[in-house]
């Protein structure tokens, strides 16, 4: 076997790395070893302690080998065989179809899923169980960005730019994002950045390690930073810091945008944001003389249930300054999960079609059905969010089965004890996954899959670069790929064609479903992808070079321009008070991946990051008499979570983080509040009400 060059599984800089075989692997042990592939350009060779150690979580003896089912409500899983695990599946799905109506059957795909197992996912779902209700877990991760960057842009690639182009920039104001955590070989370009005379503006209300590196750190209180982008843009306008021409002849709303941002004077904003003017004007200033400038967000401006507005606060800054569209400047999403980007393009959401089109538009749904080979008539619209199916589950009105693609909802889900009560009224749970997460294991049936190095198929970054996940060795035995489990669903559930279980022939047909649409991947194919190190879509034939910069004639828009908006400032959905005196924020640490169903079987990384805590400052701690170490029980009006103590002045004395990546008693979403922002839907992860309790629990 010969080394192969693919990608990490983990986070959307999708880090390119070579894989090594290893000739004399112990029974058990991980048959192939990381190493680093320098001539990738986005990561140019460094790789992150998960990457590092990635090649553990294909241990067979870390994963799941056989099919497992339940013979009866209450009882264990036990090993079954393929046939019986799958014939299961299609009898529960096709029988609560029957009883409820196709509505009744709902899909969760999830954003490290490949462009390929999205589109084949979302074609399951609305031309074989023909139900609307299919959404993904990228609906709690960047869907506000997305939202904004669409309205605004009438286009949303997270970052309409490479990564290099970061260190070309003259200020990055860096909002809600610790890249220096979560994807740690993307910080070279911010430093290369400072290094060249740029400025790094973060906005956190932790001093992360981030912040660390910043020229400025605005550290404004949880659920405020749509104010503080709207005090910045005050200042802007205030001080004729304005891009007139860019205004002029390249946005429209302008006049609603400075109507918003007028009523945000400093003063008002610091008594907000907590960020004192000084730093405000600091910041606006340092922006706007930039001569180009980028404005970043990541989960913790967007995970609010105003996270639509926030985003498009923040591009109306950019716009106002004539910081879009240009060479180095833009406003881009730092897309979390492996897929993001893609994992929203190709059909898997619950309003869109594959090639990031619209279910409502006729000539979309026209053109879908007809790669589809189905009557556009046939497809259903729009369905409900992640969040709404989830919580509706098992209800008279809700989806009564469920069918889970990569996604551990039991520790991601917000609110989360109330939907694992959720999924435990369903009359039918499946899911594919490659461990037993805390979700398959409530599960009827659950079907072990391949993953990363073990099946060939392409992701596209958060850059909007379509790279190729090379398969380097084969599954274990008893492990099938996802696409052959929907294409055998799909024969059980009377559809023989259209679903091949080839990832080169599904990328194809994604081609020509997404041709002509805002994603169109139609020129792009894994010859292509190899010999150019990933194509940047828009990509529409194998003549165009692929599209690294948009927007640099024109915005995606009809008119070509970009959009402002009058958004405004509104508190978070559950302010603090009496009982619940303190803001809980949650997020990340290097060590572990999202829910963790991974990485938290990879001893290195225990090692490194072993459990949950609670960090809280020196002034507060004091308050509470609480030592370093000390367990304690975080309350929430939905729940509570416990974990020890870490006292550091690098947090307000007002709010409290715990990261998010553990089950059990410190799962932090036990805590977190599912409101919704009404444009995304995405839920409010990133503040709500809390209190700290000394406790005995362990
Ligand atoms: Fe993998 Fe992300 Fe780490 Fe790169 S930064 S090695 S893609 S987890």
């Amino acid at each position: 076997m010969n080394a192969t060059d693919t990608h990490c599984p983990y986070c959307a800089l999708q880090c390119g790395m070579r894989l090594h075989p290893v000739a004399d692997a112990v029974p058990g042990a991980p048959p192939v070893e990381v190493g680093a592939r320098p001539s990738f350009p986005v990561n140019e060779g460094a790789l992150c302690g998960k990457g590092r150690t990635a090649a553990a979580v294909l241990a067979r003896s870390a994963r799941l080998t056989a099919p497992l089912i339940r013979p009866r409500r209450g009882g264990e899983l036990v090993e079954t065989s393929w046939e019986r695990a799958l014939d299961r599946v299609a009898d529960g799905l096709r029988e609560t179809a029957a009883r409820h109506g196709p509505a009744a059957n709902g899909v969760f795909g999830g954003g490290g899923l490949t462009n390929e197992k999205a589109y084949l996912l979302g074609k399951f779902a609305r031309a074989v169980l023909r139900t609307p209700n299919i959404d993904y877990n990228g609906r709690f991760c960047m869907s506000a960005a997305a939202t904004a960057h669409r309205a605004a842009f009438g286009l949303d690639r997270g970052l309409p730019f490479p990564l290099a182009d970061i260190a070309t920039t003259g200020c990055v104001i860096l909002a809600g994002g610790n890249p220096a955590e979560t994807m740690p070989p993307a910080l070279r370009y911010f430093t290369r950045m400072r290094e060249n005379g740029g400025r790094l503006i973060v906005v956190d209300p932790r001093r992360t390690r981030t912040a660390d590196q910043a020229d400025l750190h605005l550290r404004p209180v949880p659920g405020t930073d749509l104010a503080l982008a709207l005090g910045l843009l005050h200042i802007v306008i205030a001080e004729g810091l304005v891009d007139r021409e860019f205004i002029d002849t390249r946005t429209t709303g302008f006049q609603q945008a400075r109507a918003a941002a007028m009523a945000h004077w400093p003063e008002r904003v610091e008594e907000i944001t907590g960020v004192p003017v000084p730093q405000l004007r600091q910041a606006a200033r340092a922006f706007a003389a930039a001569p180009a400038g980028m404005v970043l967000t990541a989960r913790g401006s967007e995970q609010h249930s105003k996270g639509t507005d926030t985003v498009r606060a923040w591009i109306n800054l950019c716009l106002a300054t004539g910081k879009a569209g240009r060479p180095g400047s833009g406003y881009g999403c730092l897309t979390g999960q492996g897929n993001g980007q893609g994992g929203r393009e190709h059909g898997q959401k619950a309003d869109q079609l594959p090639g990031y089109r619209s279910l409502t538009d006729p000539r979309a749904r026209a053109r879908v059905a007809e790669v589809w080979g189905v009557d556009p008539r046939s497809l259903p619209g729009p369905g409900l969010s992640a969040y709404e199916m989830l919580d509706g589950a098992g209800t008279a009105d809700g989806i009564r089965a469920l069918l889970v693609m990569g996604s551990n909802p039991v520790v991601s889900a917000p609110r989360a004890a109330h939907i694992t009560e959720r999924l435990g009224a369903l009359d039918f749970l499946a899911v594919s996954d490659v461990v037993l997460s805390e979700t398959a294991a409530l599960a009827d049936v659950v079907l072990p899959c391949a993953q990363w190095a073990e099946e060939t198929g392409t992701l596209t970054n958060l850059e909007g670069r379509v790279i190729l996940r090379e398969a380097a060795l084969a599954p274990p035995e008893g492990v099938r790929t996802d696409l052959y489990i929907l294409r055998e669903l799909a024969a059980r559930l009377g559809v023989r064609r259209g679903f091949s279980e080839e990832p080169a022939e599904v990328f194809e047909e994604l081609g020509r479903a997404s041709a002509g649409g805002p994603a169109d991947y139609a020129g792009i194919d894994y010859d292509r992808i190899r010999a150019e190190q990933g194509v940047f879509w828009p990509c529409p034939d194998a003549a165009h070079p692929g599209t690294p910069r948009l927007f640099l004639d024109r915005f995606a828009t009809p008119d070509g321009r970009a959009r402002f908006a009058g958004v405004s400032h509104r508190p978070p959905a559950e302010p603090t008070d009496a009982d619940y005196p303190l803001h809980l924020t949650t997020g990340r640490v290097t060590a572990q991946y999202q829910s963790g169903a991974q990485t938290r079987r990879v001893a290195e990384l225990n090692t490194a990051a072993p459990g949950p805590f609670v960090e809280l400052h020196p002034r507060l701690a004091r308050q509470l008499e609480v030592e370093e170490g000390e367990v304690l029980a975080v309350v929430s009006r939905r729940g509570r979570a416990v974990a020890p103590a870490r006292i550091t002045p690098g947090i307000r004395s007002d709010t409290v983080f715990m990261p998010f990546h553990w089950a059990g008693p410190g799962r932090a979403n036990s805590l977190t509040n599912p409101a919704l922002d009404p444009q995304s839907k995405m839920p409010e992860f990133k503040v709500c009400a809390v209190r700290l309790e000394k406790t005995t629990e362990a």
